[in-house]
């Protein structure tokens, strides 16, 4: 397949997938394995191992990152991505991700999330090698094509870092918290039970902004899009019990509105809908941390 056709494909996939993403949050092996785009089926993920080279293609499709993996993938000095050589050999499996190397070919870097017994995928996409590490037998990926044109990628600017921290967060930690949260949750808003992936968001109940509003399930709160802002605005709050309390401003607004009156003002005094595992509950700390803060505020 020529450059410019290959480059053409990889992007319908991509914009395929991020609807997919959208209405998901997260993605199965089935579905990755025979993933639809338009009256084409491709697979996006190799049946056994974690870098998957079509032969129809001249470069990688996809790189799968697990925590169990043997090799040594890792976040980058918390900034770019590293990826271990397969097999500890320059040649094999590398040779094509070299080749996205070469041929500048966005790639998708799958991200392996487990809730409970439930296994799914996060895309992140496009995704670039920037660096052939031939010394440490790895390649360095980057989650924006900015990454492409900064000369010594291996030792990034004080500057550099940041942006690339900042994107980091923004690129593989959000979908992934998104991803798991979701997934904790049964794809339901814990308030009100919306069940609609794409009305859903992962919420932190600390800031990510604070240093303990980590991206954890116990962190998060799996909430529908009007939840989010008014629980991120402190107009509601939720106690360490896990019971919804409205704020003032909301319960003392007399104007008309269903959305108000049932999906804000009703749910006062409601108790929080809780996942399944234990393990995924809101930890009782962070929410205490929360509420003082809604507390404060009203
Ligand atoms: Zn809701």
């Amino acid at each position: 397949m020529e450059s410019e056709a290959e480059l053409e494909l990889r992007q319908m996939i991509f914009d395929r997938l991020a609807r997919r993403v959208e209405e998901k949050g997260a993605l199965t092996r089935e579905e990755l394995t025979e993933f639809e785009v338009g009256a084409e089926t491709y697979r996006l993920i190799d049946r056994n191992k974690g870098i998957w080279n079509p032969a129809q293609l001249a470069a990688t499709l996809s790189i799968l990152s697990k925590p169990d993996s043997p090799y040594e993938d890792a976040e980058f000095s918390d900034s770019l991505y590293a990826y271990a050589y397969r097999e500890g050999s320059v040649q094999g499996d590398n040779t094509k991700l070299r080749r996205a190397y070469e041929l500048n070919m966005p790639i998708i870097l799958l991200r392996w999330i487990k809730i409970g017994t439930a296994i799914r995928y996060v895309p992140v996409f496009p995704v670039y090698v920037i660096a052939d590490d031939t010394k440490r037998q790895r390649f360095i990926l980057a989650l924006d094509e900015t990454f492409r044109d900064i000369p010594d990628v291996l030792n990034l600017k004080p500057i550099e870092r940041k942006y690339a921290q900042r994107l980091t967060t923004q690129r593989l930690h959000q979908p992934e918290f998104r991803g798991r949260v979701l997934l904790a949750y049964d794809h339901r808003c814990a308030i009100c039970d919306v069940g609609h992936t794409q009305l859903l968001d992962a919420a932190h109940i600390v800031a990510d902004s604070k240093e303990n509003g980590t991206a954890d399930v116990s962190n998060g709160l799996s909430l529908c899009k009007i939840h989010h802002a008014a629980y991120d605005a402190n107009l509601i709050g939720i106690s360490p019990e896990y019971t919804i309390l409205v704020g003032a401003k909301l319960m003392h607004d007399r104007r008309e509105g269903s959305m108000l009156r049932h999906g804000l003002q009703e749910i006062n005094g409601q108790h929080l809908t809780l996942p399944q595992r234990r393990k995924d509950w809101p930890a009782t700390e962070r929410l205490e941390e929360r509420f003082a803060e809604f507390e404060t505020a009203s």
